[in-house]
């Protein structure tokens, strides 16, 4: 074992024999106290820096025994704690090999980041990619197939999320075994991991698709300040041949353009897309940006990382709403609630974000999406508030939170939406049970199987809110 400390912190002596570290320095331990959201603390009592599912197994089986909780943490890019823990915090992000890459699939360590996954794909012969891939590519492999995976810059039309692309997950669950699950093998424990915010088990390697990747993306940026044309023209290029990706912003009431939408395609050098073909009877005039593919698959990070350098992006509070709607909703949702924003609901160094998805390939239980509407399309909402400084004003945090609990009862009464819990919206123990639904009594079960004594990810609150709205 390699410990930055032999006596171990409280409750962690004598530790099993580690290939990796435990750390239980103050620097340590402060330095995964907090995510990306600023909102929630909580410091740990220890970090494990693993060098091998091993370690996983052994560190969670000695929790176990000792009462002490348990979480994985990959960039701990979610926004309100669901990756903290008072006990033990994981540290994925070291378990960061590319082990096999093949013509159709790859099997990564899951703390591979999906822009290293990408580059290493794109550089081999021949080329290929992740068929989807989150807006932000910083992320750790784990911890978007622990929430979902929304096609953010690649995805959606043609895809699932990206937990409908993993064939096989290494899992150490909550009672310290290491196990392999697929559709084929221990079907309960994957659908339970896929989306499953950690309840069930740490993923430690994960087996994904790969498919061809061109290697060009011309992207036809539109903006628009009239909400009709806007959402006429959303619904056109999500079902245009030749049309691979759509997502698109908005703003606040008042700001322009209100809505710009984003239409990507791919394509090789020998067979350039026909401009007039996918532009035919749209409504706004595009500028066109045509790039190499990584280009196109880091542009959201060539945004977010010069933030971090530049106002401190990542110690900014970050209040996220998250939602999924139902197709055939997403204007009556934006004519209820967009009237309702200031500009201050998204902030400088925020954004207002629309995903469509085709219904048909997000095929995994977890995570829940609207009930079927008649309409092909989901469509995923985001109204991701960021603060203008890393201290805003006295009750910001207080007001945002209660904003994301009246909007998300708002969004799930008069337009059937469902949180995608990667934000910062309190429930409390009803309200999980409730967003679960028809998955619940399984998602339960599997708790129960793979982590009988609740040593995992309590970040959440699934298995630990509050009762009541005014405790949470
Ligand atoms: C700029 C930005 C853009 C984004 N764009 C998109 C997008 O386009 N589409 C989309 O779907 N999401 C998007 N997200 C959200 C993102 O997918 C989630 O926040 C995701 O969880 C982040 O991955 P992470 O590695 O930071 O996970 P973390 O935040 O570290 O972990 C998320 C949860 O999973 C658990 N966990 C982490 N690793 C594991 C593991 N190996 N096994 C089991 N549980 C684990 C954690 O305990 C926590 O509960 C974006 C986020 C940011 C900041």
């Amino acid at each position: 074992m390699t410990a930055e400390s032999d006596k171990g912190g409280p409750g962690f002596a004598p530790i099993p024999p580690l290939e990796g570290v435990l750390a239980v320095d103050d620097a340590s331990r402060n330095a995964v106290a907090v995510d990306l959201g600023n909102i929630s603390y909580e410091k740990p009592s220890a970090v494990l820096r693993p060098r091998s599912a091993h370690d996983v197994a052994a560190m969670v089986a000695f929790c176990r025994e000792q009462g002490i909780s348990v979480a994985g943490r990959g960039q701990a890019h979610t926004t309100f704690g669901q990756g903290l823990s008072n006990g033990l915090v994981i540290e994925n992000r070291c378990l960061d090999r590319i082990r096999f890459l093949s013509p159709d699939s790859a099997e990564v360590d899951a703390g591979v980041l999906w822009k290293d996954l990408t580059r290493a794909a794109y550089e081999s012969s021949p080329r290929r990619t992740p068929p989807v891939l989150t807006g932000y590519t910083g992320l750790t492999v784990g911890g978007t197939l622990s929430v979902g995976g929304v096609g953010g810059i690649f995805g959606g039309l043609r895809t699932g999320l990206q937990i409908d692309h993993v064939r096989e997950l290494e899992v150490v669950t909550g009672t310290g075994a290491v196990e392999r699950c697929s559709p084929g093998q221990k079907s309960d424990l994957f659908e339970a991991m896929l989306g499953g915010l950690g309840q069930c088990g740490i993923i430690t390697k994960a087996t994904v698709d790969l498919v061809p990747a061109r290697e060009r993306a011309r992207t036809y940026v539109f903006g628009h300040t009239d909400a009709g044309a806007f959402f006429r023209d959303l619904r056109a290029v999500i079902d245009r041949d030749g049309v691979d990706h759509v997502y698109a912003e908005f703003v606040a009431p008042g700001a322009s353009p209100s809505f710009t939408l984003f239409a990507t395609t791919f394509y090789d050098l020998s067979a350039p897309p026909d401009d007039q073909e996918i532009l035919d009877g749209l409504e706004a005039a595009p500028e066109v940006r045509d790039r190499d593919y990584m280009d196109h698959v880091l542009s959201i990070d060539n945004v977010i990382d010069p933030l971090c350098e530049t106002v401190g992006w990542d110690r900014l509070v970050k209040p996220w709403f998250d939602t999924w709607l139902p197709g055939s909703k997403l204007e009556d949702f934006f004519a209820d609630v967009l009237p309702t924003l200031t500009p201050r609901d998204i902030g400088p160094y925020g954004a207002g974000l629309i995903y469509p998805q085709r219904r048909a390939h997000a095929r995994r239980p977890l995570p829940r999406v609207p009930e079927p509407d008649g309409s092909e399309w989901l469509f995923a909402v985001d109204i991701n508030t960021v603060s203008e400084t890393p201290d805003p004003e006295p009750g910001f945090v207080d007001s945002m939170l209660a904003r994301n609990r009246r909007l998300m009862a708002r969004t799930r009464e008069r337009h059937g939406g469902v949180l995608y819990p990667i934000g910062s919206v309190p429930l409390t123990r009803q309200e999980w049970r409730e967003h679960y639904g028809d998955a619940w009594e399984d998602f339960h079960a599997a708790k129960e199987r793979y982590d009988p004594d609740r040593v995992l990810t309590s970040g959440p609150g699934i298995f630990e809110a509050p009762e009541t709205a005014g405790e949470v």
